[in-house]
C-alpha cells in the first residue's frame, strides 16, 4: 500500500527541481512517518517495549548520575524520541526509591509524533513533563542536565557518498519509468581511497548542541543504538509492518533508520574536551549495569516467569540479538564524573 500524499508530493518535488538527496527523500518521508504513525510494536520494536528490566537499570544509571553530580537541587532530565514513554516511565518507577531524586527532576521530552506524546501523556502526566520538538527549545539553566537517547539518533535523515576514481558521488532518488529508484550525483573530484561512507547532519549538529549544554550546565549525555565506531557503512533500511521492505516503498509508512556513526560523535565530544565513556556493545554495557543479578533475582520471586526471563536476557544482551550491533556511549562534563556501565568494576 502507498502513501499517496507524500508520493505525490516527493514526486512533485523531483519533477520540479530534479532528483534528491538520500538525505532529503529519507527528511521528508521520516516527517511523514512519525508525524501520521509512530509505528513501535507494529514496524518495529525496541528494548525498553522488550522489558522494564532495560528501563530500571537505566534509571538506576541516572541515579548514579545524580550522585556523582553531588545531589543537585534540580536536575533536567531529557529523554529524545521517547516513544510510547516505557523507558522514561521505568526508570520514574525507580527514582521513587529516592525522593530527593525524583523531586529534583525537571523532566523535558523532545518528541515530534502527536500520536506518541498523546501515549506519553497517559503514561507520564503525574510526573507533569514539558513537550518540546527539538533539543534546542529547551531553556538554558544553571541545573545539570542528562540526556537520553535510546534508538533516537537512528531515525534521523543520513547521506550517502561514495568515492571512485578520486570523484565524489552522494546517492539520490530519481524517478525513472514512473518508479523511485537510486542514483549517483557527481559532487567534485577529490583524491583519495575508494569506498562508501554515510554522515547524518541534523544527528552531527544535535549532537554539538549537547556536548556545547554539558560544558555550561554540567550532566551526562547517554546514546543507545544500533551503529558502529569505524566503518564504510551502507545501512539504509526500512522496515514495514515488523519486515523489510526496500526503502523506496511505503513511503512516509514504513519506518527508515540508517546506523548511527558513533566513531563521529566520539571525535566531537573529545574534541570539546567532554569525556567519552564508550561505545561498547550494549550486552556488555546491561552486564557492567547487573542485569544478570536483575533478571535472577526476578526468576527467584517469579519461577513461573524463568522462560520469559531468560528469552528477554538473550534478546537484550545475546551479541546474536541486540547485545552487539547496539551500543552505549555517553559523552559527561566535567571529566571527574564517570557514568556507570563502562567498566565492570562498578
Ligand atoms: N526511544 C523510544 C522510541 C524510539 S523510535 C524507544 O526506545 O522505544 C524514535 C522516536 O523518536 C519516536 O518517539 C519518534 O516519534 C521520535 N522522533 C523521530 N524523529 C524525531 C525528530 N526529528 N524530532 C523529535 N523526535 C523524533
Amino acid at each position: 500500500m502507498k502513501s499517496p500524499a507524500i508520493d505525490s508530493r516527493l514526486l512533485k518535488e523531483i519533477q520540479d527541481h530534479g532528483p534528491l538527496s538520500q538525505h532529503r527523500f529519507m527528511e521528508a518521508a521520516l516527517q511523514t512517518y512519525y508525524r501520521t504513525h509512530g509505528g513501535i510494536g507494529r514496524d518495529f520494536t525496541t528494548a525498553p517495549e522488550i522489558s522494564q528490566v532495560f528501563g530500571e537499570l537505566i534509571g538506576l544509571w541516572c541515579l548514579d548520575a545524580y550522585e556523582k553530580l553531588g545531589r543537585p537541587e534540580t536536575l533536567t532530565l531529557v529523554e529524545l524520541g521517547p516513544g510510547k514513554g516505557t523507558l522514561m516511565e521505568d526508570i520514574l518507577r525507580v527514582a521513587k526509591m529516592v525522593p530527593s531524586f525524583l523531586q529534583a527532576l525537571d523532566i523535558y521530552l523532545v518528541e515530534i509524533s502527536p500520536h506518541l506524546k498523546h501515549t506519553q501523556k497517559k503514561a507520564l502526566a503525574p510526573f507533569s513533563p514539558t513537550w518540546v520538538e527539538t533539543f534546542e527549545e529547551i531553556p538554558s539553566s544553571s541545573s545539570p542536565l542528562l540526556i537520553l537517547a535510546n534508538e533516537f539518533f537512528d531515525s534521523l535523515p543520513t547521506s550517502f557518498y561514495r568515492r571512485k576514481e578520486n570523484r565524489i558521488y552522494e546517492r539520490y532518488v530519481d524517478l525513472r519509468d514512473e518508479k523511485l529508484s537510486f542514483t549517483w550525483k557527481f559532487l567534485r573530484k577529490e583524491t583519495g581511497p575508494e569506498g562508501t561512507w554515510e554522515e547524518s547532519l541534523q544527528s552531527l549538529t544535535l549532537f554539538q548542541a549537547i556536548c556545547a549544554r554539558l560544558l555550561s550546565q554540567k550532566g551526562a549525555f547517554l546514546c543507545l543504538d544500533y551503529g558502529y565506531e569505524t566503518g564504510q557503512g551502507d545501512t539504509l533500511q526500512a522496515l514495514y509492518q515488523g519486515l523489510p521492505t526496500s526503502p523506496l516503498t511505503h513511503i512516509g509508512q514504513a519506518d527508515l533508520t540508517c546506523h548511527v556513526n558513533f566513531g563521529s560523535f566520539k571525535a566531537i565530544a573529545l574534541a570539546q574536551g567532554l569525556n567519552v565513556s564508550g561505545p561498547l556493545p550494549q550486552g556488555i554495557f546491561l552486564k557492567n549495569l547487573h542485569i544478570h543479578e536483575r533478571i535472577y533475582h526476578l526468576k527467584q520471586k517469579n519461577p513461573s516467569q524463568k522462560g520469559t526471563l531468560e528469552a528477554v536476557y538473550a534478546r537484550l544482551t545475546h551479541p546474536s540479538q541486540m547485545g552487539l550491533l547496539f551500543k552505549a556511549l555517553a559523552a559527561s562534563w566535567p571529566t571527574s564524573f564517570n557514568p556507570i556501565g563502562f567498566s565492570h568494576e562498578n
